[in-house]
């Protein structure tokens, strides 16, 4: 018998459930479960939903879409996957990912491990048999001694605080819990309140069947095209060929897109030769625009506010009411300081005579009431109300889970003074608990940090069943130096500056009104470097017993 699979076989007896629980069966938990099946773990998936795809089973509201490019979205472990999957869309909508993913699930015939209607209320550690007891909201209760969070950065919908949501006489929806029933829209009177990735997509499509679509939005956002069109047969088999190059890119990249900063900077060309670049930007695929831009767009203001200026411009010509136009033009932060909703016709939308825009700072909704909205100035009637008012992001998922760690010391009270953690994937206190995609990783291209996170908390679950330990933690020192980098990195950002999901803002969820440093900032190749070393190093930073 192999070390590992004797490490395992003493596990059971110890009278363990499971050798690694994991919450959720998004794109992160279906890998993570692959992985654990090769290591020869007996694994186990909690999954509130009714299936598989977390993200994409969650979000099908109308329009929800990639904006990353779909080839280089998917999981690259796969081989054979690769070589039969066929992206009909260079910029994928939710029903296709939906399906790669249910895909995936049966390829690897996953479901046998995943309990689905299953939501996880709290997990409790057990210094004694190095274990956590995990609570489902059933009742039930599961003993494992690795837990893995796989619950997603954006997963946890906040609905905002106004009086009377509950006696709307109409249908409404959180764009983050659409039901999977098709909501008509054909000769309806639709409101649609907020103007992030998900408002913007949503309105996109509701405006093209509905009666009368008003649009309440508090903050503009900068929006881009985002140029999706058709992938023929021809066009999918020339991209299968560069799979490897694809990949590749997206390792080397500052944020694992297939674009990446420009090495000049904003002023290092003439005004010809910038007004030039923006517009092949603008008229290419994706988020060129954003992270593909001139290297100081989002550290130097000057530069930003040139970009800015130009963005504003193509708002201008593509709004015909000069009004609205100014209304649809952020000002009160720069280009890029916000994540950048990609849009198709957006802002054309506008020019539709069955579409409003309404300024919700300007004239507050004041009220939900049984027949539609009251803001400060009218009372508007509406048969459908749309919430794409975003989500408690990146703690959001933890903070609905009551964690008990070593010592009795709850993850609330370790994160009082916010989220931390080592690499994104550890918590001193919280022994034998890894999260993908957990505080303070490396966001970008998703799946590519996905991938990432699920092969090196997955290596460090070889190394310590190999060595016959049973309990990790990382130690305090390593996770304040990382912490440290952390807040470094964030230092002259320009999105430092700016109230968004992004700077942990979120004016609906009590607590989170102050700005403070969320994401890791750096490049990807950076993160990954950290994390590597570590575990070059015998997992250094990490207690191993
Ligand atoms: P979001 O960016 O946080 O936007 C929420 C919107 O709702 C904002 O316009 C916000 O206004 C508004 N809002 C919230 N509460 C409100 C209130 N009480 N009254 C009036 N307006 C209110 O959320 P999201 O659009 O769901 O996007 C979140 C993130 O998910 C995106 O940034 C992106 O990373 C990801 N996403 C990705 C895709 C994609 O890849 N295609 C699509 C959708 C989402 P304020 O700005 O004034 O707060």
């Amino acid at each position: 018998m192999s070390a590992v699979m004797e490490a395992v076989a003493k596990d059971r007896q110890a009278g363990l459930d499971y050798d690694a629980i994991v919450i959720g069966a998004g794109m992160s938990g279906l890998y993570q479960l692959i992985k654990l099946r090769q290591l020869g773990m007996k694994a186990r998936v909690f999954e509130a939903g009714t299936g598989v795809g977390g993200t994409w089973y969650w979000n099908r509201y109308p329009g929800c879409r990639f904006d990353s490019e779909s080839y280089s979205y998917g999981y690259s472990f796969d081989k054979d996957l690769l070589k039969e999957w066929h992206w009909t869309e260079h910029f994928a909508p939710q029903p296709e990912t939906e399906r790669y993913l249910n895909l995936v699930a049966d390829k690897y015939d996953l479901r046998r491990d995943i309990q689905f209607q299953a939501r996880v209320k709290a997990a409790q550690w057990d210094e004694k048999s190095r274990s956590w007891t995990v609570a489902l909201e059933d009742g039930s209760t599961h003993k494992t001694r690795f837990l893995i969070t796989a619950i997603g950065a954006l997963s946890a919908p906040t609905m905002p605080q106004f009086p009377g949501i509950a006696d709307f006489k109409g249908q409404s929806f959180h764009t983050g819990l659409w039901p999977k029933e098709k909501v008509d829209f054909t000769g309806k009177r639709v409101a649609v309140i907020g103007t992030g990735a998900s408002g913007v997509q949503t309105i996109q499509e509701v405006a093209k069947t509905a009666k009368e679509l008003v649009v309440f939005q508090r903050t503009p956002n900068w929006c881009a095209p985002l140029h999706n069109g058709k992938i023929s047969a021809e066009e999918m088999a020339e991209i299968r060929t560069r799979y490897d190059q694809i990949f590749k890119r997206c390792e080397e990249t500052f944020s694992c897109f297939l674009h990446t900063p420009d090495p000049r900077n904003t002023f290092d060309v003439s005004a010809e030769e910038r007004e030039a670049f923006l517009e092949k930007l603008y008229s290419e695929k994706g988020f060129g625009i954003w992270v593909g831009n001139f290297k100081d767009l989002l550290t130097n203001r000057a530069a930003n506010d040139e970009v800015s200026r130009f963005i504003a411009n193509k708002i201008r010509q593509r709004v015909k009411n000069p009004k609205v136009a100014e209304m649809l033009i952020p000002k009160n932060h720069g280009f890029g300081t916000r994540r950048v909703p990609l849009e198709t016709f957006y802002f054309e939308v506008y020019n539709q005579p069955n579409v409003k825009l309404v300024d919700s700072k300007a004239t507050p909704i004041e009220r939900i009431t049984p027949t539609g909205i009251k803001t400060s100035d009218t009372e508007f009637e509406f048969d459908i109300i749309v919430y794409a008012t975003g989500f408690d992001a990146l703690r959001g998922a933890f903070d609905r889970i009551e964690f008990e760690g070593a010592n009795g010391v709850t993850l609330k009270q370790l994160w009082q003074d916010g989220a931390t953690s080592l690499v994104g994937m550890l918590q001193t206190g919280m022994p034998n608990m890894f999260m993908l995609l957990g505080p303070h990783t490396a966001l970008g291209n998703i799946p590519r940090s996905i991938e990432f996170n699920v092969e090196w908390v997955s290596e460090l679950l070889r190394y310590v069943q190999a060595k016959r330990i049973t309990r990790v933690e990382p130690s305090q020192e390593a996770l304040e130096k990382w912490m440290d980098h952390v807040m470094e990195l964030a230092k002259g950002l320009l999105s430092m500056e700016v109230d968004s999901w992004m700077t942990g803002v979120n004016l609906n969820v009590s607590g989170k009104q102050k700005r403070i440093v969320a994401r890791y900032t750096g490049s990807a190749p950076a993160y990954r470097a950290w994390a590597n070393d570590m575990a070059a190093a015998g997992y250094a930073g990490i207690t191993l017993d």
